[in-house]
């Protein structure tokens, strides 16, 4: 009754509406829990049920008696599947306290409302939370106090929901440990095939926040950005090679070129590094990359770029606060071109403020960029955000869906807007997806791309869904 018990329900980070579903990434925010823990003498055991060809035989053959605390780590996409887990854990040990962290906790108190099995929620960084709730509750001491925590009460205001002082964000990434990935088991995640150049590849968070404010964003780790010194960034790329054999790094941050002077001496020590050539991919902003910073991160192993370009219409973007132009966007797009990196670009359909008009802008936008890798959703209001709020207050809600947390990756129409009929947007979105994966020079291009049996099965599935979806038509 020693242990920690963490749990992570499915996290895929950059799980889209197209390339979704079929790769396994680990969970970093559970790795990072997992080393804080353990770097304050907790034991814990982690369980990425993900990676379970049966999780509901494994969950039920656990033997729960070494765990004085249970902590179930998930996204927004699997928060049924995270109440099946905790409903599965209570029914075997009662007393044993079950708490929520992840990208779930978004939705707050109703975590504790919709499921009777979970105690506590974790709001905001997980690392100090978790660790001072789960040391509470194995030395059976008070939790009332922690900063950052949901809880039951008796009497509450809430509902019965006692809701603490927020935590506030840790200023000093340098000091968490690096992610425990051994607690994991590695040889079970693979990303797909679009995602990837070399394997083995580890995904790595550099930065934590994000200082913009897109309309549509949960921005889910606070509007101050923190940034990871690129001396300890090298230090866990490192580590990640030789204890790993890692061949490629997948940044998952938001921005990674957010501070330009960073990226720079990032550049400087990776250059400096008497270590075998590493691969990486980033995300950026397009108005925070310049032709000498991609050339110089080039230089050092980057492959691949990530744009969050959104809608081809100038309206669109400043309604939903982008704070870049499409002029911006083609700019940098051209650049990274040029240097002959591959470049991936995000985009939305049905944003506030679209209409008919701006939504062919957007098509006619992802025709002319001819960008490697096209990601298209239908936007959804995270629960939290401001557009959350404004579609609330503005537009139609398409009940069935607005509480359909399984239903948030951007292929479904919780919102309905004038002008924008739920026809139109679903066909268009449809459209975008068959102009770009069903046009024979991509499939060849992506063909020249698959590496093994693994990636052909994967791409054959994939094709298959979309074929299914977007030319039979069928859900
Ligand atoms: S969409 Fe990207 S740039 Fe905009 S607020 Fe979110 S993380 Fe920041």
């Amino acid at each position: 009754m020693n242990k920690v018990l963490l749990l992570s329900v499915g996290n895929s980070f950059f799980k889209g509406a197209l390339w979704g579903g079929y790769d396994l990434e680990l969970p970093l925010n559970a790795a990072y829990v997992a080393a804080f823990l353990e770097s304050r003498g907790l034991g814990v055991h982690v369980v990425d049920l993900q990676t379970l060809a049966d999780p509901k035989a494994h969950l039920a053959a656990l033997d729960l008696s070494p765990y004085g605390a249970a902590v179930i780590n998930c996204t927004l996409a699997n928060t049924f599947d995270a109440y099946a887990v905790a409903l599965g854990v209570k029914a075997r040990r009662p007393e044993l306290p079950v708490a929520a962290m992840g990208v779930f906790t978004v939705l707050r108190e109703t975590l504790l409302t919709q499921c009777p099995a979970l105690d506590y929620v974790v709001v905001g960084e997980e690392e100090h939370t978790v660790h001072e709730l789960c040391a509470a509750l194995l030395a059976k001491a008070d939790v009332g106090d922690i900063l950052g925590l949901l809880l039951r009460t008796d009497s509450g205001v809430n509902g019965g929901v006692q809701a603490n002082a927020p935590r506030p964000f840790e200023e000093d990434l340098d000091s968490l440990p690096f992610p425990a990935r051994h607690k994991f088991p590695l040889d079970r995640y693979y990303p797909s095939p679009g995602k990837y150049a070399r394997l083995p590849q580890f995904s790595m968070l550099s930065s934590r926040g994000c200082k913009w404010g897109c309309f549509f964003c949960s921005n889910l780790r606070g509007k101050q950005m923190r940034l990871r010194s690129p001396e300890n960034m090298v230090a866990e790329i490192d580590e990640l090679q030789e204890r790993y054999g890692a061949r490629e790094i997948a940044f998952v941050d938001d921005t990674f070129t957010a501070d330009r002077d960073r990226a720079l001496r990032f550049c400087e020590l990776m250059a400096r590094r008497q270590k075998p050539p590493m691969a990486f991919r980033i995300a950026a902003r397009v108005d925070t990359v310049d032709f000498e910073l991609l050339s110089r991160l080039k230089d050092v192993g980057l492959y691949s770029v990530g744009y969050g370009l959104e809608s081809g219409s100038d309206r669109v973007l400043a309604f939903n606060k982008k704070g870049f132009t499409t002029a911006r966007a083609r700019e940098a797009v051209a650049m990274t071109r040029m240097l002959g990196l591959d470049i991936r670009g995000y985009f939305m359909v049905n944003l506030p403020g679209d209409t008919r008009e701006s939504t062919e802008e957007t098509v006619a936008y992802i025709r002319e960029l001819e960008l490697d890798l096209v990601n298209v959703q239908i936007a959804y209001p995270w629960p939290g955000t401001a557009m959350r709020e404004f579609v609330r207050q503005n537009y139609e809600v398409v009940e069935d869906i607005w509480e359909r947390w399984d239903l948030c990756d951007g292929d479904d129409i919780s919102f309905l807007q004038p002008g924008l009929p739920r026809d139109y947007i679903q066909d268009t979105y449809k459209r975008i997806i068959r102009e770009q994966y069903m046009n024979p020079l991509f499939v060849l291009k992506w063909l020249g791309h698959l590496k093994s049996w693994h990636d052909f099965k994967y791409s054959f599935l994939q094709a298959a869904s979309l074929f299914k979806r977007t030319v039979l038509r069928l859900s």
